[in-house]
């Protein structure tokens, strides 16, 4: 076969939190990923008089669900027609702050948290009541402690395949509710790979007949809600234990608009409850899961490494997310 399948993946303009969308090209091999155009009126990127919106690619991957040796993941980034980026574009001001702030040669290691639901309900949850409380989920195993594993082992096998980052997976506090992680890679490098990941998340889990979500507090009550916890490092504080500090310091400097653009929703699972800090506060220390910012103990111990941003939500927005870690810790903020 000389022509294969390209599946071009785009972030829409849903409000409040925006979602994938994808739809297939059928390219020559070897062809280099041309632009190609969507109906923005459809994804909320546009009015129907002027429905036109562009995608650029911006990563191409091996297309693990396809698998034939032509077929491609494509990711890309929404332009409008004048080929500038798309209001709802938010890996373009990423990339300027990764060009402006490159010295710094920050990386970041995404955990995304996700649940699985069944119809209404989170995968594991009886169809009425509730199972037995929090305790033996986290990094369980058992039948009647692990819901979904064949669907999480499933996308694993795939995000290998596709060649993404992935650097782990494991069963979380909630039933039906699980992780994996992405990086350690500079920004713009993780944020296309979590999306492409998510992408490949739901389009794993259509085929097990489940539906995997981001929404930071699926389940209300004594059940924990689903985090992006964004660990990342400068090469200054890959070296040294006082810039990790500083890092958190600089962090405690602009809470409230980290936490404005960290997910919707964010005041539901920022609690203070859960293993996580009430968004109405700031703090940070080595080893603590109920502050803002957590120093590993690792990192405490070799007085150099990283540090983990416990604030962003599972629905967070990686362009994002990342942009305002390097503003705010390169960019020198003294209030
Ligand atoms: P947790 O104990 O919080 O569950 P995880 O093992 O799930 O931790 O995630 C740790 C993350 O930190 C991984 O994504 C990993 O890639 C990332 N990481 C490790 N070292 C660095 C580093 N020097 N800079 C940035 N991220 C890092
Ligand atoms: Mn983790
Ligand atoms: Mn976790
Ligand atoms: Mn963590």
């Amino acid at each position: 076969m000389t022509s294969g399948r390209a599946e071009y993946i785009w972030i829409d303009g849903a409000i409040p939190t925006a979602k994938v969308r994808s739809k297939t090209k059928i390219v020559e091999a070897g062809e280099e990923m041309p632009i190609w155009g969507f109906d923005g009126s459809s994804t909320n990127q546009a009015d129907g008089s002027n429905s036109d919106c562009v995608l650029r690619p911006v990563m191409t991957k091996p297309d693990p669900v396809r698998k034939g040796s032509n077929d491609l993941l494509v990711m890309t980034e929404v332009l409008d027609t004048h080929l500038e980026p798309h209001v709802s574009n938010t890996r373009a001001a990423c990339a300027a702050a990764a060009a402006k702030y490159a010295d710094h040669e920050m990386i970041f290691g995404i955990e995304q948290e996700y649940t699985f639901f069944k119809g209404v309900r989170p995968l594991g949850f009886p169809d009425s009541g509730y199972p037995p409380p929090q305790g033996g989920y986290y990094c369980g195993v058992g039948d009647d402690e692990v819901h979904g594993r064949d669907v999480v082992e499933a996308h694993l096998e795939k995000c290998m395949a596709a060649g993404l980052k992935i650097d782990g997976i494991n069963a979380e506090v909630m039933p039906g509710q699980w992780e994996f992680q992405i990086g350690p890679l500079p920004a713009l490098e993780v944020a296309d790979q979590l999306w492409l990941a998510r992408w490949l998340l739901y389009r794993v889990a259509e085929d097990f007949g489940v539906n995997a979500t981001l929404y930071p507090k699926p389940a209300r009550g004594d059940w924990n809600g689903a985090g992006a916890h964004t660990n990342f490092s400068t090469k200054e504080m890959r070296d040294d234990y006082q810039a990790c500090v500083d890092a958190a310091e600089a962090l405690s400097r602009r809470h409230k608009l980290h936490i404005a653009n960290y997910g919707h929703a964010i005041e539901e699972r920022l609690t203070g409850l859960h293993e996580t800090c009430s968004y109405t506060e700031f703090r940070y220390g080595v080893s603590d899961r109920g502050a803002s910012v957590r120093i590993p103990w690792q990192v405490h111990r070799d007085q150099k490494g990283y540090i983990e941003d416990r604030r962003p939500n599972a629905n967070m927005d990686p362009y994002v997310v990342t942009r305002l870690i390097m503003e705010t810790v390169c960019g020198g903020y003294t209030e």
